[in-house]
């Protein structure tokens, strides 16, 4: 349950496959620039943060759509 202001944030992958919702985010946050999350991201480092009440909303199609 929020704590704050209820706002929902919703985000996806690119094809929109996997599906996500948040009520919040908490108040730390990280980057990180180990090599594994410079891949992942394909930058010079990884931002990490918390969240509150998230629900995944997966499709019925079992891999992403693009491959
Ligand atoms: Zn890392």
């Amino acid at each position: 349950m929020c704590q704050r202001k209820c706002i929902t944030y919703q985000g996806s992958c690119l094809c929109r496959g996997v599906q996500f919702s948040v009520n919040g985010f908490s108040e730390k946050a990280a980057n990180c620039y180990c090599s594994m999350c410079r891949k992942f991201h394909g930058a010079a480092f990884g931002t990490l943060v918390g969240v509150q009440g998230l629900n995944w909303l997966l499709s019925l199609i079992p891999f992403c759509r693009r491959l």
